[in-house]
């Protein structure tokens, strides 16, 4: 019985490739070093997984930025700007489509799927003259082949390719993106073949899209491409599919493909597919790659559960047809949980990170090839009763106030227009309020304030004086920019999700859990492993030393359930409903202290809620449904008089305006530098629903000092499709990355334009 990785992590365990990339990006090192760090990564990732007996090993899963730029560049789709001029794609060319060069600005970036990971979307057109133009999936090939190692090599495949592309700047966007599958499958033949003379026997073609919901013309994309791979090369093909069940129709289409030898299957996130593949059944001629050990979370695997799964899918497919796999690449896991030093032990033994799934993966094939790992086994099965039956993971009286939750509906009485004439006749706010998203910029001096307390190398006093300066100094600055509703600028927080997970109960902490976000860029997500609550209050203290700090309104700050949950690992042993409603509790017993304290505008940051959505339309009502509920519960308890904020980091809600309204927040601020008119329907809505709304006037994301005249200018636009009363200004989203010599031209310019049109209305 057979073993096989979808893909790794690339980062290495200390993330070596970030730094390396990072000190080759600021010419502190050539690009010699640079690959010769990537390269002892390769190998080492290889050799890790040949010892845990890993039998598809997969090659070509590094990067050195993003496996769908990679395919851009190999099959030669450089946008014209660039000035490429048709030789094998270097360093040079590459990243400066990942992240733009002196003159030219980087591709832009998307999430890939549902997850955390953000890929360069391929800019296309029908001139583009596609060449086979980056060799690397075969140079990674032989170089596992030189050290003795027989790889699968990984291609992101044709059809998921052009799906995830969109037509470049001149381009309709009607054009039809799948008109150029004719052009770029000779490029999968040429690059299938050099794999194949090269001594590959089997290469693996990632086509997550097929777990989307597709229409008929897409599918058909999928039969042509697979039927023309098929007469054209004779290498075994291996389709992955990942991150959700395959729909029904897709599963019998793509089981009838004579071109495809293997398929593998997310039986993790998708459910259904164990029932659909013993109702449809699973054909003779094809090997069925069964993903059952989870690669977008920390939990070590079930065994014994896994391994019954394996054996009725055994049954089915028959001895020899099935290979025991990872649900979708380890690359959105953490790396290795040896490094995890601090970690406490019963917690740990609860965790697989990616180098322990190489050895679930392979403990499974073992045993269902009859050579069980009794002790091993047993050790799991241990793991498992220990985390069932833990006092850390169960606090009764959680379990039963969420579970009181769900027979009631949690909505504020009163109107959401009559809530905000009482809130207004305190706060007495001018038309057209300003204010800001939280954060202002973090100094090194902050950084180092705050590590110094974490270990014990200043006292409380002092780090409590130095955070206190601070507030002072950015309430000082608000109230001379002139500035309505203050924030107290977070100075006491590293991270938006870390400052709240670690004051609850239920949430742990991994010293070297990162997970690739983009480029070199990481994420380490806290790990829900318990019941959540809160010991104590956490953001009380500061709100009220900043609100004693201004006669201004000061705006308590606070990150929602659904944001803290979708940032996190999160348990799988209940439904993410579940910590969602336990996360809400605690945030609601916040948002009550907060007013009990004196905190008149409360700002609750959902800034990952649409990040949840699942993949598949027919679940999102699902999803959208518990979410917001979970938002509500936090605030539905509330006085009329005080205002509640939200805060989203997108502007691409229109299909989720009516979730967004029913969030029922008085004032929601959200992204908007990028796409104006997509947000016009979202301010009708607005309108209709009478909250206050602050679209971003201005872009953080960019060090550009916009100009009072273009921020009037914005404001007016947005004038003419909304009533004056529920119009806010504000920037985009929190200021944390940039630097004061920005934000303060830029707020000023903010301030004076709102009060210019002020002198208009
Ligand atoms: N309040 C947070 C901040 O300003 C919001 C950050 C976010 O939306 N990502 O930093
Ligand atoms: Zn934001």
């Amino acid at each position: 019985m057979a073993s096989h990785v979808v893909g790794y992590p690339r980062m290495g365990p200390k993330r070596e490739l970030k730094f390396a990339l990072e000190s080759y990006w600021d010419k502190k090192s050539s690009a010699a070093e640079l690959e010769a760090v990537a390269k002892e990564l390769r190998a080492s990732i290889w050799k890790q997984m040949v010892d845990a007996g890993v039998k598809y090993i997969p090659s070509n899963t590094f990067s050195y930025y993003d496996q769908v730029l990679d395919t851009t560049a190999l099959l030669g789709a450089v946008p014209p700007r660039y000035g490429w001029s048709g030789e094998e794609i270097g360093l040079d060319t590459y990243f400066s489509m990942a992240r733009g060069n002196a003159t030219l600005p980087a591709m832009e970036m998307t999430k890939w799927f549902d997850t955390n990971y953000h890929y360069i979307v391929p800019e296309l057109s029908p001139e583009l003259k596609f060449t086979y133009a980056s060799h690397k999936a075969v140079d990674e090939y032989k170089e596992a082949k030189e050290l003795g190692i027989d790889t699968v090599p990984v291609l992101v495949g044709p059809v998921s390719y052009l799906l995830l592309s969109k037509p470049a700047k001149d381009v309709p966007k009607t054009f039809n993106l799948l008109s150029l599958l004719d052009s770029i499958l000779p490029i999968y033949k040429e690059v299938v073949s050099e794999l194949k003379a090269a001594g590959a026997t089997l290469v693996q073609l990632d086509e997550p899209s097929l777990v989307m919901d597709l229409e008929s013309h897409q599918l058909e994309a999928f039969s042509k491409a697979y039927s023309y791979l098929e007469e054209s090369t004779d290498v075994k093909l291996l389709v992955e599919t990942y991150f959700a069940d395959i729909p029904a129709e897709t599963y019998k289409t793509i089981i009838g493909l004579k071109g495809i030898s293997a398929i593998g299957f997310d039986l993790v996130r998708g459910t259904q597919t164990l029932s659909l593949i013993k109702e449809v059944g699973f054909p003779a001629d094809k090997v069925l790659y069964a993903g059952v050990v989870d690669g977008r979370n920390i939990w070590a695997n079930d065994l014994s559960t896994s391994l019954s799964v394996l054996e009725s899918l055994e049954s089915i497919v028959g001895k020899d047809k099935l290979v025991v796999s990872t649900s979708c690449s380890l690359m959105h896991t953490a790396v290795d949980l040896v490094n995890e030093t601090k970690l406490d032990g019963e917690i740990k033994s609860w965790l697989a990170f990616a180098a322990q799934k190489l050895i679930e993966v392979n403990a499974l094939a073992k045993a269902l090839a009859g050579q069980k790992d009794e002790e091993f086994f047993a050790a799991n099965a241990a793991a498992q009763a220990s985390r069932r039956s833990s006092p850390r993971v169960t606090n009764e009286a959680v379990q039963k106030a969420a579970a009181e939750l769900k027979t009631s509906d949690h909505r504020r009485v009163t109107p959401v227009h009559n809530r905000l004439e009482q809130q207004q006749k305190q706060l007495k706010l001018p038309v057209l309020p300003t204010t800001t998203i939280g954060s202002f910029p973090q100094t090194v001096e902050l950084r180092r304030v705050r590590r110094e307390y974490k270990i014990n190398k200043i006292s409380e006093e002092e780090y409590v004086n130095s955070i206190k300066d601070e507030i002072a100094k950015v309430v000082k600055l608000q109230e001379d920019l002139d500035i309505d509703v203050l924030v107290h600028g977070e100075p006491e927080r590293n991270d938006m999700v870390e400052y709240f997970g670690e004051q609850l109960q239920g949430f742990a902490f991994t010293v070297n859990g990162w997970v690739q976000s983009y480029g070199s860029r990481c994420v380490k997500p806290p790990v829900i492993y318990g019941d959540v609550s809160r010991p104590k209050a956490m953001t009380v203290f500061w709100s009220k030393m900043a609100q004693s700090m201004t006669a201004r309104p000061m705006k308590g700050m606070l990150t929602g359930p659904v944001t803290i949950l979708n940032w996190s690992f999160v348990r799988n042993d209940q439904p993410r409903s579940e910590t969602c409603m336990q996360i809400a509790l605690a945030i609601k017993d916040e948002v009550e202290d907060l007013e009990a304290g004196g905190i008149q505008v409360i700002q609750i940051d959902e800034a990952a809620l649409r990040e949840g959505l699942p993949l598949r339309k027919s679940e999102h009502a699902y999803y959208l449904d518990w979410a917001v509920h979970g938002f509500r519960i936090t605030n539905s308890g509330v006085k009329d008089t005080t205002q509640i904020h939200t805060h989203m980091c997108y502007s691409n809600f229109n299909d989720i305006i009516h979730s967004i309204i029913d969030m029922d927040a008085d004032v929601i601020t959200i992204e908007n530098s990028r796409s104006d008119e997509k947000l016009l329907s979202v301010f009708r809505e607005g309108v209709k629903y009478g909250a206050g709304i602050g679209p971003g006037v201005y872009d953080i994301h960019s060090p550009r000092i916009p100009s009072t005249e273009e921020i009037a200018d914005r404001i007016s636009k947005m004038l003419a499709v909304l009533e004056t009363n529920i119009l806010w200004v504000n920037p985009d989203c929190g200021l944390k990355t940039r630097k004061y010599p920005e934000v303060v031209p830029a707020l000023t310019a903010m301030v004076a334009a709102a009060k210019l049109l002020r002198t208009q209305l």
